[in-house]
């Protein structure tokens, strides 16, 4: 609930001008909520109008994606490009490919990824983008279309120095191989540093492909530590979802001493009291194939339809790596009446607000996001160090770097939750420590 008059404003504005568009709501109004303590100490805010920029993307572009399918029918998809906020760096964000794309989505994505860049303390602005393409189900030939004819008009909107676009949901290693590519080709010389999450050899950092899993560890590691003196070594841990955050967060919790029981894909959640075998899934996503095949390869292990019901297995800790949403008011019950001390989360808005509420009146460990999978663009914004400097780290160098990285997104989020006196919300000090920054930046460079 928004108290101030100036967040009321803003909100019922954001409400205005973007209607319908409910995921993007959501992200501002948990936003606001957590910067009343600090607007009130600091009366510039409202006078340089920061919250009316702060909201309003810089851009948003929308354009038409044609390609032909393997029968030669040309097929239309909408592509998105938003470029949110460059106050303290280039746009920097992932792109997603999942039917479920729309404005709205790539709206809520591009500013909650302002506020986590901020955090990572590297340059980079926030940005975000994608299209309402489903990649499940279509040939090699199909997919390296698209993206060849999604890079042939997003290409005029990116560079190193602009905007620097990442793989999300929907968009791993091939499909930025294919739009590099494309990218390479049309602009006529090889610019490294336009496009993380690229191949090794050709500019990609060693560590990228793990970095948002395991820096999801790192960081609920270092919370257990700091608040309640404990660590992964024997908890029982839920990852949602299968695919690249899930299976790297999987293998770092087992990695750190936990036992991974469950693990999900949209249509079901597989659960092991033995421990999953992380290996065996990412062999099962590498053949794209669903994780019900999990259950036929692995005796002990059981399959149950119904994505949502993973909320329901007693754990330790939950570590949401999906989706937006996965977990609403019904999962973040389960887990409390099950007795978890903690979730953390990997995906981008995993929790509805009233499972958020729930969890954090219950007295559990919670992290946003924008916190806990900061990780990835993370070491994004390495490898642009690495193209920028023409050399590669080694593996060990980067994921140090990662762990420090981490650690600092906890203190700065921690130490923000106590100046704002609600000491240990994560939530309100993520949303702080990382809004502080790009505020201060958008002030001293003027109306822009
Ligand atoms: P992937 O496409 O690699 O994997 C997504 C996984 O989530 C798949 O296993 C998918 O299953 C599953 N999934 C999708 N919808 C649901 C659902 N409703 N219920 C249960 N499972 C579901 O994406 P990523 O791992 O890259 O991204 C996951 C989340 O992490 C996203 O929110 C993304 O924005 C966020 N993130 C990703 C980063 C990265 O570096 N990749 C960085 C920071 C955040 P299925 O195959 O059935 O669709």
């Amino acid at each position: 609930m928004l108290s101030s008059n100036y967040t009321k404003k803003v909100y019922e504005d954001v409400v205005l001008r973007n209607p319908g568009e409910s995921e993007f709501h959501q992200a501002v109004l948990e936003v606001l909520e957590s910067l009343e303590p600090i607007l009130e100490k600091r009366p510039e805010f409202e006078k340089h109008s920061i919250l009316e920029r702060f909201v309003e993307p810089e851009r948003l572009i929308s354009f038409r994606v044609p390609w032909v399918d393997d029968e030669g029918k040309i097929r239309v998809n909408r592509g998105y490009r938003v470029q949110f906020n460059s106050a303290i760096g280039p746009y920097k964000g992932g792109l997603r490919f999942h039917p479920s794309v729309s404005a709205s989505v790539i709206k809520f994505l591009g500013f909650e990824q302002t506020l986590k860049n901020s955090l990572t303390t590297l340059p980079m602005g926030g940005g975000k983008g994608g299209a309402d393409f489903n990649p499940k189900g279509k040939s090699e030939g199909e997919v390296m279309r698209f993206c060849q004819s999604f890079m042939t008009e997003l290409y005029r909107h990116i560079g190193q120095f602009v905007d620097v676009p990442a793989g999300d949901i929907g968009v791993g290693a091939r499909e930025v191989g294919y739009m590099f590519g494309t990218y390479k080709r049309i602009v006529g010389g090889y610019e490294g540093g336009a496009m993380t999450g690229k191949g090794i050899p050709f500019g990609g950092s060693l560590g990228r492909v793990k970095a948002t899993g395991y820096g999801l560890c790192y960081f609920a590691e270092e919370s257990m530590n700091r608040q309640r003196g404990t660590s992964f070594l024997g908890k029982t841990v839920i990852v949602s979802g299968s695919g690249n955050v899930a299976v790297y967060a999987a293998e770092k919790a087992t990695q750190l001493g936990a036992t991974v029981v469950a693990m999900s894909d949209s249509d079901g959640y597989i659960y092991d009291n033995h421990g999953i075998d992380v290996n065996e899934v990412i062999k099962i996503k590498a053949d794209r194939q669903r994780i019900s095949v999990y259950a036929d390869k692995v005796p002990t292990a059981a399959y149950n339809e119904g994505s949502k019901n993973i909320w329901s297995v007693k754990c330790d800790i939950a570590l949401p790596c999906a989706t937006q949403n996965e977990m609403d008011k019904q999962g973040a019950k389960s887990l409390i009446e099950n007795g978890c001390l903690g979730v953390f989360e990997g995906s981008n808005m995993p929790l509805t607000p009233e499972a958020i509420a729930l969890v954090i009146n219950a007295g559990l460990l919670y992290s946003p996001g924008k916190a806990s999978n900061a990780g990835g663009v993370s070491v994004s914004g390495l490898e642009m160090s690495q193209n920028s400097l023409r050399l590669s780290w080694s593996e060990a160098e980067v994921d140090m770097k990662l762990r420090d990285i981490m650690k600092n997104i906890f203190n700065a989020s921690f130490e923000a939750s106590k100046e704002a006196g609600c000491e240990g919300n994560l939530m309100a000090g993520a949303n702080i420590a990382g809004f502080l920054k790009v505020a201060e930046a958008m002030i001293a460079q003027g109306a822009v």
